[in-house]
């Protein structure tokens, strides 16, 4: 299936229901707000819920970032391969902490399409 082409981030999967189409801004597409980033639903509820703090959100930035680097120094691999990345998305698919809408995880508060790229990114759960 491929991905909509409605201006859509790739962090937006092609059936997540709360994207709304862009606007035009001087002929140039916009995407709209998703959702309001402060907070996740519970997909075992359908609630929304506070999600990360900020502060944790950074936290958890940095330090993915800061592993990033030097992994890739020591062995200059950024990216996992395709059979990990789907694995864990798998894995965080059949997971109760994941907003399926917009694929965020309710515990570390990232994306998860970006995250399970990143070759030494970890559950914070260490589901994977
Ligand atoms: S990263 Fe871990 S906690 Fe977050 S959605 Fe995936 S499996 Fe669940």
């Amino acid at each position: 299936m491929s991905a909509p082409n409605d201006g859509r981030p790739p962090w937006v999967p092609a059936h997540a229901t709360g994207w709304k189409s862009v606007t035009q801004n001087n002929g140039m597409p916009v995407p709209l707000p998703v959702t309001d980033m402060s907070t996740i639903t519970n997909p075992l509820t359908g609630v929304r819920v506070p999600g990360p703090s900020l502060r944790t959100m950074v936290n958890n930035l940095a330090g993915t970032a800061l592993s990033a680097m030097q992994h890739v120094v020591h062995t200059g691999v950024v990216f996992a391969p395709e059979s990990v990345v789907n694995s864990r998305l798998a894995i965080c698919e059949s997971c109760e902490f994941l907003d399926k809408n917009i694929y965020r995880c309710l515990k570390c508060g990232c994306m998860m399409k970006f995250k399970a790229k990143v070759e030494v990114a970890k559950c914070p759960i260490a589901k994977w």
